[in-house]
């Protein structure tokens, strides 16, 4: 091991380790919306107070698991299976309006159902540092504290299929509305038919998540990101940055919807904001940086940032930082900033675009891999530095 990589495994993470040990161990699985989320907001409060920053929790309306809205999709697409098949219109009538909230929910911004199911509270924990000087740029830091929950569509062995078999449901349900004009030939109507197998598949996986999966403790994903971000925040506060204003975003509900971090954005004017989001961060797999998000729609990620990224990745090679071309994981914070046209980009730790332990009972503490934990703080460090020079303006 060279010398730059024993000074990093020994660089001081502690704060990042101490807020990991409490979510991922003492609280444990945080389900969005829940009463751990809650304790998870007033335990990050707590340490960012320790580190001397004031936050304020902020409250919005949310729903506990993105199968609510996406189940209700599947469930249109699949529903006029129901119907008899000479009532073609009405068929593609349920298909397109699944199919157009299906639409209304990919572009993460105009998202009725989502709203129309949002019933319970989720919590964001927000903080400000200012700058030495004058502030010439304000830079969001984002992790969020809720975990997932486990279930077949998790299944490791589906892996870095995820992405496509979500593309393929997508297809499927865009596809459905348009059986009224399938319908008229036997190639086209075993096309419809096999569409809402799709959709049905799909369905039956969201109930199975719901009923049999369990909520998980999220030691990666994504108590580690939360580390990375209060560790870092800690160091500014200490040592303020010359020009530039951090503001620290800790989101709930990520995992239902990024829901955390969309009201976080329509609460406030964040035009001309850059976002550095970690997400997954502390298992054992290369660290990367995104080079596009998202799911049902794609994104790329700002250019700038991913240059200062990719200058991170080159003149500092004992990070073992690489940028990932392909989409990894599912959505995260920063696809929703990116969905608005902000500038954003996210740091994840996968392989061949998969996050160890994903959702599953396992992103436990004893898998938690503290040298890339330490990796992506000081991944982080150094591109905050960067940015207080002006190198992404
Ligand atoms: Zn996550």
């Amino acid at each position: 091991m060279s010398e730059d990589a024993t000074a990093l495994e020994t660089e001081a993470i502690e704060d990042a380790l101490a807020i990991v040990a409490t979510l991922a161990g003492a609280i444990g699985a945080r389900r969005p919306t829940s009463r751990a989320e809650r304790v998870a907001a007033e335990v990050v409060r707590d340490a960012l107070g320790s580190a001397g920053i004031q936050s304020t929790v902020e409250p919005f309306r949310a729903h506990p698991s993105f199968g609510y809205p996406f189940g209700a999709i599947a469930a249109l697409a699949s529903a006029p299976a129901l119907l008899p098949r000479r009532r073609r219109t009405a068929r593609g009538a349920v298909a397109g309006l699944g199919a157009a909230l299906l639409a209304a929910e990919g572009g993460l911004r105009f998202t009725p159902l989502s709203d129309l199911l949002a019933r319970r509270e989720g919590r964001n924990v927000v903080a400000t540092i200012d700058s030495r000087g004058n502030a010439a740029r304000t830079l969001c830091l984002i992790a969020h504290m809720d975990s997932s929950r486990s279930g077949l569509l998790f299944n490791p062995a589906l892996g870095a299929q995820l992405n496509r078999w979500i593309s393929l449901q997508s297809v499927a349900a865009l596809l459905l509305p348009s059986e009224p004009l399938l319908a008229r030939t036997a190639p086209g109507r075993a096309l419809v038919g096999a569409a809402r197998m799709v959709t049905a598949l799909g369905l039956a996986l969201l109930v199975e998540r719901e009923l049999r999966g369990v909520d998980v403790p999220g030691a990666n994903d994504n108590a580690s990101g939360v580390g990375v971000v209060l560790q870092i925040a800690g160091e500014i506060a200490a040592t303020p940055l010359e020009s530039t204003r951090i503001v620290v975003l800790i989101a709930g509900c990520e995992e239902a919807g990024l829901l955390g971090t969309r009201a976080f954005l329509r609460s406030r004017d964040t035009d001309g904001w850059l976002f550095l989001n970690f997400d997954s961060v502390g298992s054992t797999a290369t660290l990367r940086y995104t080079r596009v998000e998202g799911v049902l729609r794609r994104w790329p990620c700002d250019r700038r940032l991913l240059s200062l990224a990719d200058d991170v990745s080159r003149e500092r090679p004992e990070l073992g930082l690489e940028r990932v071309d392909r989409p990894t994981g599912l959505t995260y914070d920063a696809t929703a900033v990116l969905a608005r046209g902000g500038r954003a980009l996210t740091f994840v730790a996968a392989d061949d675009g998969r996050i160890p332990n994903y959702h599953q009972p396992s992103d436990t503490l004893a898998s938690l891999d503290h040298a890339t934990l330490a990796r992506a703080t000081a991944a982080g460090r150094e591109m905050v530095a960067r940015i207080d020079r002006g190198e992404a303006d």
